[in-house]
């Protein structure tokens, strides 16, 4: 399915669910090939290292958020972790930085539009688990401090 870029509102971030020092970019998107979604869920994925990996395409829905229509109106991006019994790394959290302010610029996505998983209406997951998503409210609340200024 096409993702057209006039469409696309929101940024939606994941947790792999995983071991977040164990887990690779092949492994998930082999895995989602597997599940038979025909490519990686996602437009981006941050390993432990901080290295960011291209998934699917940005022209192309992803299959990372079924809930309210995301599909087709939002970019996914994954962190490798479990971040309900583990912390995202330092250089996790640059690149997730870098990354979401980059995609929100060329979208033009309001800073509240920028989403864990679990944040979106209807869904009903603890991805991106607790660490993640509370790093995500304070960048929101830091982006919107900095807009005002
Ligand atoms: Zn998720």
């Amino acid at each position: 399915m096409k993702l057209l870029k006039e469409n696309v509102k929101y940024l939606i971030v994941h947790q792999s669910a995983t071991d977040r020092d164990e887990t690779t970019f092949e492994q998930i998107k082999k895995f989602h090939i597997w599940q038979g979604m025909g490519n990686i869920a996602y437009h981006y994925f941050i390993d432990a290292r901080g290295k960011i990996r291209r998934g699917r395409s940005e022209a192309s829905a992803g299959t990372h958020t079924k809930a309210a229509g995301m599909a087709t109106k939002s970019l996914g991006i994954c962190l490798a972790g479990n971040f309900n019994t583990q912390e995202p790394t330092i250089s996790q959290l640059a690149s997730l930085e870098r990354i979401l302010k980059d995609l929100a610029f060329r979208y033009k996505i309001e800073t509240d539009n920028i989403l864990g998983h679990r944040e979106v209406p209807g869904s009903a997951t603890e991805c991106p688990g607790d660490s993640l998503n509370e790093w995500l409210v304070d960048f929101r609340k830091n982006l919107k401090t900095k807009k005002k200024i």
